[in-house]
């Protein structure tokens, strides 16, 4: 376990993973990161060569490297972390990125609530162009050229999907988009765009400069590295904390100071709520994944509330765009408050799963469905 000024990256060096890309060249880059098996660090874990691999072959002149910096899952507090911390890091793997991909254009989305961090972002990218990190030929690299700008999202959580991230940005209203096409071939104005997580970034950096071997010494075996977490709730200690990934619930409770909690949601509001016997349950892809967020809830919780207070956040969140969400969250909320059988609103949670348009949609009833299935008594004392 590592907490503050112990991360992985709080003492990597400024610009060796840039320099460790420049020596591999484009397509070494990709090949070291698809041996370090790095996952994106968002919630899907796709595999971060991959995705720039797909962005490099894309046809198009003007690529995009974009940060989704827009860290609005409910207890999920550990971007802004890195981007206190090591902004330049930050910068430095979309350049990374940019260099892979034959991007010429970055746009690092950040969530509106950290409107505070502007000035110091936009102070480390003035620092960067005039140390030639940024602009023309970057590093003397003739033809390596690549900018940054900062764009502020303004509260929308849907914005965190990475095409409606692309439809704000574009000036849209933030709703989601059909894929295909991905955003790797048509993106940020129709162009090849590679959208990544803040923490991808900088571990993009952090396994090029230290090696694949290095990178894979952690975690497990298909989710290789570490995990930064935000850990909140009923713990004495709540904050961010770095594990390898495959650490388990009842480590990240142990570390927090939240032994007598009776259940963890991991992976936020859209992840899955772990009873006390699941504890010894790993967190990575092969068991429970996450995003980061780790939300402790101690004995005194009544886990009905829970799912409620979380169903109300989707509700009012759902971009309203497809039916399964828009009438599926309010739905669900509405019969969880007015005890409304509860195989009745399992049945639509799990319909929601499977025919809402995105993420969002699909994901909200998770947590409730995990909920209902461990603690059914529960549910069944609610009033009517
Ligand atoms: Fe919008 Fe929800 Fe449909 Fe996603 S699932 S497109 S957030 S209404």
């Amino acid at each position: 376990m590592k907490t503050a000024n112990e991360y992985t990256f709080t003492n990597l060096k400024a610009g060796a993973g840039l320099d460790a890309a420049l020596k591999a060249g484009r397509t070494g880059v990709i090949s070291e990161l698809r041996e370090a098996g790095l996952r994106g660090r968002g919630g899907a874990g796709f595999p971060t060569a991959t995705k720039w691999n797909l962005a490099a072959a894309a046809s198009g002149e003007d690529k995009y490297v974009v940060c989704n910096a827009d860290e609005g899952e409910p207890g999920t507090f550990k971007d802004r972390e890195i981007l206190t911390l090591r902004p330049d890091l930050v910068f430095e793997g979309m350049t990374v990125a940019a260099y892979a991909c034959g991007a010429s254009r970055g746009v690092l989305y950040l969530r509106g609530e950290y409107a505070f961090m502007r000035p110091a972002l936009e102070a480390e990218l003035e620092k960067r162009r005039s140390s030639g990190l940024l602009g023309a030929d970057i590093k003397g690299v003739k033809g390596f050229d690549f900018d940054i700008r900062i764009m502020l999202g303004s509260g929308a959580y849907v914005c965190g999907e990475e095409t409606a991230l692309l439809e704000s940005i574009e000036g849209r209203r933030g709703e989601p988009r059909n894929r295909p096409p991905f955003p790797v071939s048509s993106g940020l104005d129709g162009a090849p765009t590679v959208v990544n997580n803040v923490e991808t970034l900088v571990l993009a950096c952090a396994a090029l400069a230290n090696g694949a071997a290095w990178f894979k010494g952690m975690g497990t075996e298909k989710s290789p590295g570490p995990k930064l977490f935000s850990v909140s709730g009923d713990v004495k200690r709540p904050g961010v904390y770095e594990f390898p990934f495959g650490v388990t619930i009842k480590e990240v409770l142990k570390a927090a100071g939240g032994e007598g909690a009776r259940a963890a949601i991991v992976g936020g509001a859209s992840g899955y709520c772990a009873p006390a016997p699941e504890f010894g349950r790993r967190i990575c892809y092969e068991d429970i994944p996450t995003g980061g967020s780790f939300l402790a809830l101690g004995p005194e919780r009544s886990i009905p509330a829970a799912a409620e207070n979380l169903l109300e956040f989707f509700a009012e969140e759902s971009c309203g765009q497809c039916v399964p969400c828009r009438l599926g969250c309010a739905a669900l909320l509405k019969g969880l408050r007015s005890g409304a059988p509860l195989a009745e609103l399992v049945a639509l949670g799990e319909s929601m799963q499977v025919s809402a348009k995105c993420g969002l949609g699909q994901s909200a009833p998770n947590v409730f469905l995990s909920m209902a299935r461990h603690f059914r008594k529960e549910f069944d004392r609610r009033k009517n």
